[in-house]
């Protein structure tokens, strides 16, 4: 459990660096503050710890240190934790861990910039694509649901940024088709009911929501509820 913990925030802590990163010299040169450019000791980038020992502060110049950091690192470890006490309904850890490490970093960029950086799409793609041994692929339902897709963004190009497509698209070509189909039901109704609740204390609300939270939350639940919903979608209840 405690090796569960140390390696869910060091990921955590990568793969959020990963998805900030504006270009590959990231990988070669030593963590720096966001703002003074400062090299941080390897004291600083111990997952969430750092961030309170620090007191959320830069050590060198005092600026906050962005509250994403920790929270996405805690959360990972949460949702690693997990599994280890409650039994998978989809049991593809592997599957479960990599959607985690690549998904919650994503949700947080999704959240601060209403963006999805295309090298994570891709990463998330290929590093899924071969772990899942191309296992999940149905050629034909595949073609067909991004095809849906695709008609979805022409016809709602507003609402659902392509970076979304994209996403959906990859986790279509990773996980079985009817997980598929749970987790974008469960993305809307998720995503349709926080903007009715934030609709009744908020009078004009951004119209642009980040969907990677709501995609990240439904895959999570998912994997978590897969024989239920499979009982009730099988079961001649839908
Ligand atoms: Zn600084």
């Amino acid at each position: 459990m405690l090796a569960t913990i140390i390696i869910g925030g060091i990921i955590a802590s990568f793969l959020y660096a990963v998805t900030s990163m504006k270009s590959i010299d990231f990988i070669h040169r030593r963590s720096q503050c966001d703002s003074c450019n400062e090299n941080l000791k390897w004291y600083h980038l111990i997952p969430v710890i750092s961030y309170i020992f620090l007191k959320g502060k830069c050590s060198h110049c005092k600026t906050k240190i962005d509250l994403s950091y920790p929270l996405c690192e805690l959360l990972v470890i949460i949702l690693f934790v997990i599994p280890l006490f409650l039994g998978l309904g989809l049991a593809d850890y592997t599957l479960y861990y990599l959607i985690v490490a690549l998904l919650i970093p994503v949700s947080f960029y999704d959240f601060n910039t209403l963006t999805i950086p295309n090298h994570m799409n891709l990463l998330f793609l290929f590093t899924g694509l071969y772990l899942t041994d191309l296992h999940y692929i149905e050629p034909i339902r595949d073609i067909f649901i991004v095809l849906i897709l695709h008609l979805i963004y022409i016809l709602f190009s507003e609402s659902v940024g392509y970076g979304d497509i994209k996403l959906f698209t990859v986790l279509t070509l990773i996980t079985p088709i009817n997980f598929f189909i749970y987790t974008i039901l469960l993305t809307y109704i998720i995503g349709g009911l926080f903007v009715i609740f934030i609709n009744l204390y908020k009078e004009n609300i951004n119209n642009k929501i980040p969907l990677v939270p709501f995609i990240a939350n439904a895959t999570v639940l998912c994997f978590f509820l897969y024989e239920d919903f499979n009982l009730i979608y099988y079961g001649g209840f839908l």
